[in-house]
């Protein structure tokens, strides 16, 4: 049996990038995925271009296979309005990089590796137990690897362990933390395209976003190198869980259709593989690591997905880095604290913004979406470069405003104004 100094469960990118921060500042690390690598994850692959802050000596041309600048919004695959990110060309650029996340998660991982961390995959967690100077973790080997043969049993032994296994993982259950959630269903599939075919504004710089076909959630179109990725989410759930509800699958299936349709795109329904996921949407403060500091938890194990748009690649970047710090500095009883300082505020107002936002999609997108700035704020809001606490109040008033001044007769409008 082998001990480490920590063992971290699931290496997407929140596992992966903890294994390396942690590698890197001397710690003996063991990072386990049940997967097989390269791996597939159920993701548009949209994260914004400050991810380059996070990635030590990799190059994003490795990766990144467009650089997103526009997006085109919709309400019910009509009313187009396109939205520039970067409108003015003295404002600082953002950009929303496009990746799959194959590869993107397999670069983290090569990264983790590269830092000295001991790389197990193929290997399943199955269960973990807690004694009072250590963590144990029994796992099962899913894919013969080395001197591991398929279906033995591999168990070690840490002084912390993370759970990064995800929105589906048992690290959170066996650590009896996240008792309740907000789960949101996601799918995509992804379709082959050859660039210059099908509807004009279809190009490697513009994502399409549209906001009425699924209720409470939105599709989507992101362009890759050689296919877009074109998938639906429902969020702004109350607590509850919606995988098993064939509703729902079949409301976001009509949708990507229908989005294939209107973007003149030709497609087999037969040859289409759909994969849908769960996203675990931030549902408020809650402790993220145990009472003894030996468990925490990091990325969509820990909730941390914006419940406005859905987006979580970056969270788990953030937040594999910080409990690997705190793992180093021996100041895990602080995690939790951590993460709430560097997520709650924001997503909070988030969460509120979310409820509005997919209750009432079609005033949002008439006075909201369609307004000039909103594609350079809501990237900056992806980027965490500004909260959405500190524009939830301003956004509110300009939104009812805008919608007061259209009702108003054109005179009482001016005496609004
Ligand atoms: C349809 C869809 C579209 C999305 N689009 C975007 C987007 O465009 N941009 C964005 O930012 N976010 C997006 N997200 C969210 C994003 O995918 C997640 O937030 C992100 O993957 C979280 O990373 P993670 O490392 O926490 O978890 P994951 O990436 O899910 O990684 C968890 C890993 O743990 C492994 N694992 C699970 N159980 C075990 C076990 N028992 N033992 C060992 N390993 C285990 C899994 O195999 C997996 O590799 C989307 C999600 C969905 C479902």
């Amino acid at each position: 049996m082998q001990s480490y100094d920590l063992i971290v469960c699931g290496a997407g990118p929140a596992g992966a990038m903890a294994a390396a921060t942690a590698a890197r500042k001397g710690l003996k690390v063991a990072l386990l995925e049940k997967c097989p690598l390269p791996r597939h994850k159920t993701c548009g692959g949209g994260t914004p271009m400050v991810m380059q802050d996070f990635l030590y000596n990799l190059v994003p041309e490795a990766f990144v296979e467009s650089d997103v600048l526009y997006m085109r919004h919709t309400w019910n695959f009509a009313d187009p309005f396109l939205g520039a990110i970067n409108p003015s060309e003295t404002d600082r650029r953002f950009s929303l990089w496009m990746v799959q996340r194959s590869l993107f998660d397999h670069a983290l991982v090569h990264q983790a590796w590269q830092a000295g961390s001991q790389v197990f995959d193929g290997v399943a967690v199955r269960s973990v137990e807690v004694d009072a100077d250590q963590v144990r973790v029994n796992a099962q080997i899913v894919k013969s690897n080395g001197g591991l043969s398929k279906g033995s049993e591999f168990t070690a032994t840490a002084r912390y362990l993370i759970g990064a296994d995800g929105a589906n993982g048992l690290t959170a259950k066996a650590a009896n933390l996240r008792q309740h959630r907000t789960i949101a269903l996601g799918m995509e599939v992804e379709f082959p395209h050859q660039w210059g075919t099908g509807h004009p504004d279809l190009r490697p710089d513009v994502l399409h976003l549209e906001y009425g076909a699924v209720q409470r959630g939105y599709a989507w179109v992101f362009p890759k190198a050689d296919h877009l990725n074109v998938g639906a989410g429902i969020f702004s759930l109350r607590q509850g869980d919606i995988r098993s509800s064939h509703q729902a699958r079949e409301a976001l299936q009509k949708a990507i259709f229908t989005y294939l349709e209107t973007l003149q795109l030709q497609y087999d329904p037969t040859r289409m593989k759909f994969h849908a996921h769960p996203l675990p949407t931030w549902c408020g403060r809650e402790p993220l690591h145990t009472g003894d500091g030996r468990i925490l938890l990091v990325g969509d194990a820990a909730g941390l997905i914006n419940p406005l748009f859905g987006d979580g690649i970056l969270p788990a970047v953030k937040s594999g880095t910080i409990a690997a710090t705190c793992v180093a500095e021996g100041t895990t009883s602080t995690y939790s604290d951590r993460i709430h300082a560097e997520f709650a505020s924001s997503f909070d107002a988030a969460r509120r913004l979310a409820n509005l936002f997919y209750q009432y999609p079609h005033f949002f997108y008439r006075y909201g979406v369609k307004y000039e700035k909103s594609t350079r704020l809501a990237t900056r809001l992806i980027a965490g470069d500004i909260q959405f606490n500190n524009i939830l109040g301003r956004t509110l008033l300009k939104v009812g405003k805008s919608m007061v001044q259209d009702l108003l007769p054109p005179w009482m409008g001016f005496v609004y104004r």
